[in-house]
């Protein structure tokens, strides 16, 4: 398990039942989890997700099918050898409490055998790759750390010996929403440049559609009841409870996937602070309003054309842009933004805050029904499910 390209894991008829009870927890799941992707298992809880994952690096073993990994059956491997190459990020980040947090990443390296050095260098790469400074933080302690803080430090931690595979139990879900879009953000950043195997398990089908390239959505004892695209389960989800986990909402949830930088902005007339009052009344023949951006090209207020028959300068008039988007967002976050400016439009800045153009609502629903018309189409959109 050394080539992340290979490393696909495929459970065959996989089944637990605990000691003791009647059902299984897990009733025999048969899924190909592809290498280098993000598969994200979702459901309710009690439904199995941590089960199914804990049997991938056998802190649960399995009570029937099998289990394979870059095709060798890990049943008949060392189960601390399998675990060392399984990298493993929980809620809570699960570190150690009563060692430093260069310690924690050090963790499988040492074990592993690597010198010393080799393992302070990986530490500080490993902080640094995960957006924590390593002089402020290797001599800390877990507690000396905020919620966030903690799970940078878990994903530091189960990345620390560069496994191929990633297993990732809800590992934002003990943190506030903010902190986890950042986090969630930041995995996605990671997972660009790693191409891990990830197993990522949420009950937060949000959260899901915003980092799987595939997604399980499991039933009880971990029956899988649609395991497609995100796209795909949002535009045609396989029955009546999977729409009911997907949502309301569902189309609107479609523009998660879309990101401001992959559609075209429309324009609107501009002047700098320190143009003259004439030069904005100029671009505004054509429009009604426009915008006033500072001497760095940056958006400043919205400005209506009446609010010009009075004005001597351009530095007082207006009202303020509430907020803008990076060309990174989603068109989600672009909804937000425009729903919060007086005229439905979000601005839309490039990376030094400088204005690039608009996203108006006409925008969003010619893109929406671009999504329905891809992932559904004519043909097939009235068809029973199988
Ligand atoms: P999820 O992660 O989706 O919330 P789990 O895999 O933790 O679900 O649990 C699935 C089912 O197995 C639940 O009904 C749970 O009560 C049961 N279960 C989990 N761990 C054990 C255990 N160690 N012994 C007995 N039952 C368990
Ligand atoms: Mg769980």
């Amino acid at each position: 398990m050394t080539d992340n390209e290979r490393a696909e894991i495929v459970l065959d008829s996989v089944s637990k039942r605990y000691p003791g009870q009647k059902d299984p927890a897990v009733d025999a799941i048969s899924l190909t989890i592809a290498a280098g992707e993000i598969t994200v298992f979702v459901g309710p809880s009690g439904c199995g997700k941590t089960t199914t994952m804990r049997m991938i690096n056998r802190l649960i073993e399995p009570s029937a099918g099998t289990i394979t990994i870059a095709g060798r059956d890990i049943t008949r491997m060392n189960p601390d050898r399998l675990r060392r190459g399984i990298g493993y990020s929980i809620q809570q980040a699960g570190l150690f409490p009563h060692l430093t947090v260069a310690r924690n990443i050090a963790t499988v390296p040492g074990l592993l055998g690597w010198d010393r050095k080799r393992i302070a260098a990986r530490v500080d790469e490993m902080l640094a790759l995960v957006g924590l400074d390593p002089d402020t933080f290797r001599g800390r302690y877990p507690r000396q750390l905020s919620g966030g803080q903690q799970q940078r430090v878990g994903v530091a931690r189960a990345l620390a010996a560069d496994p191929p595979v990633l297993l990732m139990d809800e590992p934002f879900g003990a943190v506030d929403p903010i902190t986890r879009g950042l986090l969630q953000d930041e995995l996605l950043r990671l997972q660009s440049e790693l191409h891990k195997t990830i197993v990522f398990v949420t009950h937060d089908f949000n959260e899901a559609v915003k980092l799987g390239d595939r997604i399980a959505v499991l039933g009880n004892r971990s029956r899988i009841l649609q395991y497609d695209t995100p796209a795909a389960i949002l535009a045609d989800p396989a029955d009546d409870t999977v729409a009911g986990f997907v949502g309301a909402g569902a189309a609107l949830k479609q523009l998660t996937l879309v990101h401001v930088a992959d559609i075209g902005l429309t324009d609107c007339p501009t002047a700098r602070e320190s143009d003259s009052v004439d030069t904005l009344r100029a671009a505004l023949a054509e429009q009604d309003w426009g915008l006033i951006l500072d001497d760095q090209g940056r958006p400043l207020r919205w400005i209506a054309k009446p609010q010009l028959s009075q004005a001597t300068s351009l530095h007082e008039i207006g009202l303020p842009v509430t907020g803008t988007v990076p060309l990174r967002a989603t068109l989600q976050r672009a909804l937000e933004t425009l729903l919060a400016e007086s005229n439905a439009n979000a601005v839309v800045t490039g990376s030094h805050g400088e204005y690039l153009g608009l996203i108006t609502i006409d925008t969003l629903v010619t893109q929406l029904s671009e999504l329905r018309a891809e992932h559904t189409g004519p043909a097939t959109a009235s068809e029973p499910h199988p």
